[in-house]
């Protein structure tokens, strides 16, 4: 059989041995690297949410390969990302009882330039692998400001629930509800998606992210 396609690392950009004829998307020193160094441990604290937590801690060559997943389109990187993030939700399977997976919504120009929405991509492959539909519950509002550009915790607190509307016709009521981002940074924009869900009727709602980025 010949090599059809190489396969790089995810996070180092090395070609992986085709030889071992697996599909490992690391290779072996990113691989210590990710248990050694980014794979977090702790829960996280999302305001308002029943429970949280993500997968990786936001740096190095984790953050890079977040940062070409989101603007360079390696759409395949969410294979990656999504397969960090199942073990947790196996683990709080029993606990949580998701009835349905949905996602961070991204702006209408931000979509249409990208060509997707990265934490939709995330979010598939996990309500796949669990049997669990998945949709879209939250749109953003069209010209708000960047979320970085707030100076203070109650303006980014502010300001992302002024970003963040339900969908029509969504019915989460009573439902419990796992939502899927990309990267949690001060939670804000999280915590606001997590108040809306509740206000349209979910029971629980709990939050799940390929990477945090470690307060300093
Ligand atoms: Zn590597």
């Amino acid at each position: 059989m010949g090599i059809l396609f190489t396969r790089s690392c995810v996070l180092c950009g090395i070609p992986l041995d085709a030889e071992c004829g697996c599909k490992a998307m690391l290779c072996a020193a990113c691989a210590e690297e990710v248990r050694t160094r980014y794979r977090l441990h702790h829960p996280i604290s999302i305001p308002d949410a029943d429970g949280a937590a993500a997968a990786l801690y936001y740096t190095g060559t984790v953050r890079k390969a977040m940062q070409q997943f989101k603007f360079q389109h390696k759409q395949h990187y969410a294979d990656w990302f999504s397969a960090q993030i199942l073990p947790i939700l196996a683990e709080h399977l029993d606990d949580w009882h998701p009835d349905l997976i949905t996602y961070m919504p991204i702006g209408f120009v931000h979509l249409h330039k990208r060509g997707y929405n990265q934490a939709e991509l995330l979010a598939k492959p996990i309500a796949a692998a669990f049997g669990l539909p998945c949709r879209a519950t939250l749109r953003k509002r069209a010209f708000t400001p960047k979320q970085s550009t707030r100076k203070d915790a109650a303006a980014r607190q502010q300001n992302a629930a002024r970003a963040l509307l339900p969908l029509a016709n969504t019915d989460i009521q009573n439902k419990s509800v796992v939502l899927i981002d990309d990267i949690i940074t001060t939670g804000a924009t999280a915590s606001a998606a997590v108040k809306l869900l509740r206000d349209i009727g979910a029971a629980r709602v709990y939050v799940l992210a390929a990477a945090f980025t470690p307060h300093k």
